[in-house]
């Protein structure tokens, strides 16, 4: 195994910077607005903005908040503006974090502990709508707190009637989202929480996504029902700084209505030879950089700079759904209230991958669902620029597929149908892990669906249901 040589002696920034750029060739074009996901992106002289708040602070380290009290005023601040926006008690208080990932795990961390400890919860279990993001699936698993599944009805909104049946003495939490990942619903929050309280049974809302975007919609005179601290049984919110509040990425929060609830979450260990620990959250060292961006970013948007994103995210976010009304055989999942919508074929003949792989000729960058198969898209500020060129374009794909129902049958499009309908789940599963771990070997391969090579059992499979599906298709 040949390793990558550090360079014996160091190089030249210029090169090195000059590396970096020219690595950046073909990554998603996010700054023209063709990438619907991962990145909400402003402009050029707010990524200078962020880059120069974020360098005064790259080596400054928030795990110590006595140290750097500067990172712990921001970090002060920050919830602080958070509890207001979020409409908070006196007693909201809340930690930063470097992710949305992070604070949902550390939801769940807090309320298995507090379970533990108020009610000797010794099998903790959480409900989780069907539509809840992967982290609280990623959180079951890491803190092994059991998945009790809330399943969607044919409105892909929770079925509440199932929720007081789910909820056991193991319950440690019940989760909503505003606005949930896949179809950008806002959960029925109330409703959810009285069913939560009744149980005595902590309810948190997820609104990593929402929290930045949603109270500067109801600002600006939108109408949907209460989904924060307003609401009685809600007991803590996730909201990401990286997603709509456009702060560099590595940065989020979590608030908690009291600190009793907060206490849960911190861990402290007293005997260390290195010294008596304590720490807020997941991490050790803290990314300072990312908290001071963060930070800078709020105070430089402002309330009225928010309001005026979140018109420009909604107008753009209209268009698509009246374009999509315009295109023959597309529907809108659900009804989305924010910045996320998903769509999807109303047609049989018409295949929603072979759309999105249509797309991708186009030059956008496509994110696909499953269950139901759709394309997905997240809105903001920057593509009402664009929306009317992708409509355009969605257009022409729809009939290109029309024209050529074969496309189902080859490259993309046929790999994401069978991976979401090969009814082996676990071979899929197998198949996924496979390719994914190869990136990680040492001097890691690229990925890719369509690799070349030996089909493995799963891709003989998965090829054999193809046929027989086109066939039956025919
Ligand atoms: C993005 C997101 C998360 C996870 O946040 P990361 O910052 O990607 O770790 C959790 N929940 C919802 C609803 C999200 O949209």
């Amino acid at each position: 195994m040949d390793h990558q040589i550090l360079p014996q002696n160091g190089r030249p920034e210029a090169d090195v910077l000059e590396d970096l750029q020219s690595f950046a060739a073909r990554d998603p074009h996010y700054k023209e607005g063709r990438l619907w996901s991962l990145v909400y992106h402003l402009d050029d002289a707010h990524d200078r903005f962020l880059s120069s708040a974020y360098a005064q602070y790259a080596s400054a380290n928030g795990l110590n908040p006595a140290a750097f009290q500067s990172l712990k005023r921001m970090e002060t601040e920050v919830i602080s503006i958070l509890a207001g926006l979020l409409n908070g008690g006196p007693d909201t208080c809340g930690v930063m974090t470097a992710g949305g990932t992070e604070s949902c795990l550390m939801a769940v961390k807090t309320y298995r502990d507090m379970a533990r400890k108020r009610r000797k919860v010794r099998r903790p279990n959480m409900i989780l709508p069907e539509t809840a993001h992967v982290a609280w699936f990623k959180a079951s698993e890491y803190f092994g707190v059991k998945v009790r599944l809330l399943p969607i009805g044919t409105d892909h909104t929770p079925d509440l009637s199932k929720l007081p049946k789910l909820i056991n003495s193991n319950t440690v939490m019940v989760l909503g989202s505003a606005p949930e990942y896949p179809f950008g619903q806002i959960d029925p929050i109330e409703k959810m929480a009285a069913t939560a309280q009744d149980h005595k049974v902590p309810l948190h809302v997820d609104a990593c996504v929402g929290g930045f975007i949603l109270p500067f919609m109801e600002m600006n005179g939108v109408d949907f029902p209460p989904w924060d601290f307003r609401v009685p049984g809600v007991t803590s919110i996730s909201a990401d700084l990286h997603k709509y509040g456009y702060a560099a990425k590595g940065a989020s929060t979590i608030l908690y209505r009291d600190l009793e609830t907060l206490k849960h979450q911190m861990f402290v260990y007293e005997e260390w030879p290195g010294g008596i620990f304590a720490s807020p959250a997941l991490l050790g060292t803290r990314p300072g950089g990312a908290y001071a961006a963060a930070w800078a970013t709020l105070q430089k948007i402002g309330t009225d700079g928010y309001r005026a994103l979140a018109r420009q995210t909604c107008e753009a976010v209209e268009q698509m759904k009246a374009g999509m009304e315009d295109i023959d055989g597309l529907a809108v999942i659900g009804a989305p209230t924010g910045p996320l919508i998903a769509y999807r074929s109303i047609d049989k003949k018409l295949d929603i991958f072979a759309v999105a792989a249509q797309m991708e000729q186009s030059g956008w960058s496509m994110n696909r669902t499953q269950k139901p198969d759709g394309i997905h898209a997240m809105v903001t500020a920057q593509h009402l620029a664009v929306v009317e060129q992708y409509l355009a374009d969605l257009k022409d794909a729809v009939e290109t597929v029309r024209r050529h129902p074969e496309i189902a049958r080859t490259g993309s499009a046929a790999t994401y149908g069978m991976m979401s309908h090969v009814p082996m789940r676990g071979m899929v599963r197998k198949r996924v892990l496979n390719i994914f771990a190869e990136m990680y070997r040492a001097g890691g391969a690229e990925f890719d669906l369509n690799t070349a090579g030996k089909p493995t059992m799963l891709e003989r499979v998965m090829a054999k249901y193809v046929a027989w599906k086109a066939r039956r298709s025919r």
